[in-house]
């Protein structure tokens, strides 16, 4: 029997890696799953929700990208819907409730990525996977997953690349 995987660490060579690598994940997504992202300005994060979506068959990810005003965009059409928030411009320590994101939340039937959840006042509900991204070099990113122990392993099993 196959142990189950709780940490994978994946380095990426351009944003057309990160992108496979979160599309290979996104097959093992299930709804009701939600992820934290986590990193810096320019880390990858917005590249790796793409990949998600491009994974989970959302018709035109080309579409994603780092939502300027809007905290939560969902993309339909795809095997899943995927929820993406981005909390960037919200004021640490953010309460999802307190913004009216309690549907979005709550909604067992949908994937939810959260880009900047280090701001989050407490971990999203329903976690299986928090991801850490940090630039090593002009087009070299390290990926850090860390699966929520029981629910998240199942993600991360024979997936490195
Ligand atoms: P974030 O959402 O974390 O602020 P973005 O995904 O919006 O970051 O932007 C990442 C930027 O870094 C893009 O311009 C992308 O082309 C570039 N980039 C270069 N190498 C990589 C890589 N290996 N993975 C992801 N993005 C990369
Ligand atoms: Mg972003």
């Amino acid at each position: 029997m196959a142990s189950n995987i709780a940490e994978l660490i994946v380095e990426t060579a351009g944003v057309g890696e990160t992108e496979a690598f979160a599309a290979r994940l996104s097959a093992r997504l299930a709804a009701g799953d939600r992820l934290a992202l986590r990193g810096d300005l320019g880390a990858g994060k917005t590249a790796f929700v793409r990949g998600l979506a491009h994974g989970l068959g959302h018709p035109d990810p080309r579409e994603i990208a780092s939502p300027t005003f809007a905290i939560h965009h969902r993309y339909e059409g795809g095997r899943l819907t995927l929820d993406h928030l981005d909390v960037y411009r919200l004021r640490p320590p953010v309460d999802l409730v307190r913004e009216g994101l309690e549907l979005i939340l709550e909604d067992a039937g949908t994937v939810l990525c959260c880009e900047w959840a280090e701001r989050l006042a407490a971990p999203l509900p329903g976690l299986v996977l928090s991801i850490q991204m940090e630039v090593l070099g002009e087009d070299r990113r390290r990926i850090t997953c860390r699966a929520t122990p029981g629910s998240g392993e199942r993600l991360l099993q024979g997936i490195a690349p």
